[in-house]
């Protein structure tokens, strides 16, 4: 009898693909099963592990035994389903996460990456080429922002910037050669709501490719569901969670993913923005309680927006009907998992913002830091922090206060202590 690691280690793989992909039977006269629900997409994803292990083993390789030569060729050329060649290429255990993360997202296929800016960038390099043009929604987290004002210049490529609600601007934007529309599902910071089904149908008529950022808004929104081509994640944030590590993903159908993994062009083989299996191995886990604290983030964020309205601040919170894309959002999210636990207050001042994020920071409110959904509240001052790189002007222009400061609302149990000490903060700095 002939022994080959190759043979044990595809039967294992085989006895994973097939046993993954086991679903919870469920009646479709159900309604509540019926709606497309992320979370139920996750949940019904059994993946079993190399030995059955509910939580699969961490692959810890960077690459992969052939006992035949002929195997190798064949799955350099993407021939050969289910072996590893090299995990720049596709890991084992990053496979696993970026499976459940196109359960959750309702596509086809997903491609986890080291940063939420690689899966941004990888994402866009690929759709593009040399003179292409792109067309953007101005608000955008900063390192996008400079990506493209900036960066994209090195390869000719031109970005037009337009307010993403405003549907006309986008049309009058678009040339021969944009490729793609980017936006992100609830603009960093403004905290705008993109019709994500009316800017699917604009690039559709235009042959082109939505890609939209829906790091604010996970579960929340399925931009897939709703007509967007790609979807990109900063996993940094809601997703994983507990800002230990910072990693992105792209999903999009099997033939986008495919490309970016390509031997010869794609951006994700040939950049190499790899994540690290031990690192997907623990955002996976946590994946599967994301629901749960979107529900929580949103509760708390709801409950401190009343509690702004009440005391008179000015602030930004989709879920108000104040909010000008409040029924908008009620119509594309999906109602379980809240209107997300983003808020930004307007202290009109940078000064007066510094001084209230100090204050609120030695109450313990949370932290003074960058980033979002962490377990803790945090907060910073947006124009002088992640969208620094806009320049002031252009702040300004798109209604972005100097004094804006966008609050990540934390899981606290009592959130009703959490106010009381921002408002005490408030007082005490004799600003309200
Ligand atoms: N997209 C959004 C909306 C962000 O807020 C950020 C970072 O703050 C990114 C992308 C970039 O992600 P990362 O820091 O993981 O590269």
């Amino acid at each position: 009898m002939i022994f080959c690691f190759q043979a044990i280690m595809y039967q294992n793989y085989y006895f994973c693909t097939v046993r993954k992909n086991m679903k919870i039977s469920v009646s479709t006269l159900n309604p509540h099963i019926m709606k497309f629900d992320p979370a139920t997409k996750i949940q019904d994803l059994l993946q079993f592990g190399e030995f059955g292990d509910v939580n699969p083993s961490i692959t810890d390789s960077a690459t992969y035994t052939f006992m035949e030569a002929e195997t190798m060729v064949d799955t350099f050329h993407g021939e050969q389903e289910g072996c590893f060649l090299y995990s720049r290429h596709w890991n084992p255990s990053n496979r696993y996460l970026a499976e459940a993360l196109a359960a959750m997202e309702g596509t086809e296929s997903a491609w986890v990456t080291a940063s939420g800016m690689a899966a941004i960038t990888s994402a866009i390099l690929q759709l593009c080429k040399c003179g292409s043009h792109i067309v953007s929604s101005v608000t955008t987290y900063g390192g996008t922002f400079a990506f493209l004002a900036n960066y994209m210049k090195k390869f000719q490529i031109e970005v037009t910037f337009v307010d993403p609600t405003n549907h006309q601007q986008i049309k009058d934007a678009i040339r021969p050669n944009t490729t793609l529309i980017y936006t992100e599902t609830m603009t960093n910071p403004l905290l705008q709501i993109c019709d994500i089904e009316a800017l699917a149908k604009i690039a559709d008529d235009h042959g082109i490719k939505l890609l939209v950022d829906n790091t604010f808004t996970p579960m929340i929104f399925a931009p897939a569901k709703l007509g967007a081509h790609i979807v990109v994640y900063s996993m940094t944030k809601f997703i994983n969670g507990k800002n230990d590590c910072v990693a992105g993903a792209i999903c999009a159908d099997e033939q986008f993913i495919n490309d970016l993994a390509d031997v010869n062009t794609g951006t994700a083989m040939l950049l190499g923005p790899v994540l690290d299996p031990l690192r997907s191995s623990s955002i996976r886990k946590n994946l599967f309680t994301l629901h749960i604290r979107m529900k929580q983030h949103s509760h708390n964020a709801m409950y401190l927006a009343e509690k702004f309205k009440e005391i008179g601040l000015k602030f930004i919170y989709p879920g108000m009907p104040e909010h000008p894309q409040h029924e908008l959002m009620k119509k594309i999210m999906n109602p379980d998992f809240g209107f997300g636990g983003m808020i930004a207050i307007d202290m009109e001042t940078a000064e007066k913002a510094s001084q209230l994020m100090e204050k609120m920071q030695e109450k313990g409110v949370g932290y003074l830091a960058v980033s979002l959904g962490y377990f803790k509240t945090l907060f910073s001052n947006s124009g002088k922090s992640t969208s620094s790189e806009v320049p002031e002007e252009l702040q300004r222009e798109m209604g972005m206060s100097e004094g804006l400061i966008r609050f990540s609302v934390g899981l606290d149990n009592n959130i009703e202590r959490t106010f009381d000490l921002i408002q005490e903060s408030l007082k005490e700095l004799k600003f309200i």
